[in-house]
Formats: structure tokens, sequence, C-alpha cells
């Protein structure tokens, strides 16, 4: 990793794919478009988000996940054991590919170590995070049809992540998340669940970043400190900053990924809103642990806005960083 200026600035992943690549997609699935002109376009797109996330001046880029239609999809397709039936709705109109798991999983080849690869190698930083989704999101939004219970696949799934963990570190990955957005869903499986977290990242060399963010902190609060993370990232903007409180209330005392960007809303929050914002957040946490980044990824809004809503957020930042420069403090 190279080093960072104080309140670093990054973004939870995914970021929206440009319209021709939803167009390339089409005719790729219509037989029109072949394997590697897909992987062309694929690349293409990588290329765009992150000039994109380089002119907003985002310190720490993704690639936008464009590879990836499903946060869980695109790892039950490339694990053995998995099979699609089809499509389930999930919100309104959404629907999306819900996996089952019909017999015992299995590691099968790398699964992001080529993305990753890409990604670097266009880069404007060393400082890319790559993200991965966790065995018990993974899990929770899969069937089970095979296995006695839900905890014996999420643990087979943690050692089928770590799998991926070290080709990734072996590859050269740095700062890794782990999407954990499901972690907080039920009261009865949080303690194993995070175990089962542990288990997944250990002996992982690298930055070590986990991202949740809808749902009930009230489950997982009590815990964090026992994920062997560096930082867990948060929705935090869409909840007015409440769950400051709780983390507080637990004595939470690992980096936190500030959620400072709604991305439910097509809203641009201003500069002079997320310097606020991230003012209480300061009340709060020292300010060498605070990292600045949208509640969640961007996918669901237009490329223009979210470009905007990452330039806001950086800004706002930089306001905050002139205020702690002017009080002593090295932001460089
Ligand atoms: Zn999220």
């Amino acid at each position: 990793m190279n080093k960072l200026p104080l309140l670093p600035t990054s973004v939870i992943g995914s970021y929206p794919r440009p319209k021709w690549l939803k167009e390339a997609i089409r005719l790729h699935k219509a037989g029109k478009l072949s394997d590697e002109e897909l992987q062309e376009a694929f690349n293409d797109a990588v290329v765009i988000v992150l000039h994109d996330h380089f002119k907003a001046g985002v310190d720490v880029p993704t690639d936008g996940e464009v590879r990836r239609d499903e946060m869980v999809e695109f790892f039950a397709e490339r694990i053995k054991g998995f099979r699609f039936y089809g499509p389930v709705r999930v919100w309104g109109t959404a629907y999306y590919r819900k996996p089952s798991v019909v017999s015992k999983l299995e590691y099968g080849k790398p699964m992001l170590v080529d993305e990753f690869n890409f990604a670097k190698s266009v880069s404007y930083t060393e400082n890319l995070k790559i993200t991965i989704t966790g065995p018990y999101t993974i899990a929770e939004w899969s069937y089970n049809e095979y296995y006695k219970n839900k905890r014996d696949l999420v643990f087979d799934l943690a050692k089928i992540i770590n799998q991926e963990l070290r080709n990734l570190t072996e590859a050269g990955a740095k700062i890794i998340q782990i999407d954990e957005p499901a972690l907080h869903t039920r009261k009865e499986d949080v303690k194993w669940g995070i175990d089962a977290v542990n288990e997944a990242i250990k002996g992982i060399n690298a930055k070590l970043i986990m991202h949740i963010c809808y749902g009930d902190y009230t489950i997982v609060a009590p815990y964090l400190n026992e994920i062997k993370v560096d930082q867990i990232n948060f929705a935090l903007k869409i909840y007015d900053y409440k769950p400051l409180e709780l983390l507080k209330k637990y004595g939470y005392d690992k980096e936190i990924g500030a959620g400072v960007i709604d991305v439910h809303s097509r809203r641009v929050e201003t500069p002079e809103e997320v310097a606020k914002d991230i003012n209480r957040v300061l009340s709060y946490f020292p300010v060498e642990k605070v990292w600045i980044n949208p509640d969640c990824g961007l996918k669901l809004l237009s490329r223009k806005i979210a470009y905007q809503k990452l330039l806001s957020m950086v800004e706002g930042t930089k306001i905050v960083r002139e205020e702690l420069k002017k009080k002593g403090y090295s932001v460089e």
C-alpha cells in the first residue's frame, strides 16, 4: 500500500455500468458477440470506471465490479455445487437468479484473479481495493438443498473464500473488502457467522475491510470487535448517523469507513453537507481511524449522478482536511 492522506476516500465497490456495456452483454447473450469481444468490453468499462474514480479524486478505487451482474450469483456460478433454477423477485420489480446448493461445495478455479490483475494493470494508484462477497451472505441469499444446516454450508464457503483470498494476495492484492450485507439479518446466526468470516480471512496478509450496510445494526454491534479485519465500513448517511451512538456504546475500536453518501437517493449531497457529516463522525472517532465512502455500491444510480456524488464526497473531505490542517494535523 502507498501512503494515504488523512481521511482516505474510497468506494464500496460497484459503479454504474456504461449503457453500451449493458448492450454488449445483451448481444453476447444473443450469440452476436464472442466471449473475447465481451471481455474486451468489460476491460474497456474498467478503464472508464477507474478514470471516473481518478477524476473525482478517490484515494482507494475499485474496478466498479462491472463484470458482476450480482454479488452472490457471480460467485455461485463459479463455485462447484451450485445450480440455478430461475429468477426470484427480490424487491419491487427487480429479479435475481437465486442459486441453490445441490452438492458439497468445492473451489473451482480462481474467480477474481484475472479481474484483479487487469484492474491493477490500468489503475492510477497502487491503493486499489478488490471486493469479494463473504460466506454468510452467499449462503443466506441461496437455497440450501444439500447441507444438513446453514452453518455447515457457511463454513464450507469460508474455506472456498479463504482459498480465493490466498490467490488474490499472491497476485498482489493489498486491500481486500469482504462484503457481508446479510450478516446482521438473523440474531441467532450472528455469532457463528462472524466465526465463519474469521475463518475465511485466516492467514490473509492484506489490509482487510468488511462492508455491512442496510439492516439492524443492533444485531451485530456487540460483536464487531471480534471480526478480525482492520476496518468495517457502514451505511450511516441513510440512518442520519444514529448508528454512531450504538458503535460507541459497544466500544467499537477498529477503523471505520463512514458512509456519507446516500446511494438510494438521486439528490446529490453538497460538499458542505459532506464536510458537516464527516465532522459528526469525528466527534465519535479519532481522525486517524476514519475513512470516507458512500453507504453502499453506486451501481443503481445513473453514471452522471454517481460521479457527482463521488465528487462531492471528495470535495467535502477536502474541506475537513483543510480545517484539520489549520489545527496542526498533517493531512497529506
Ligand atoms: Zn452495501
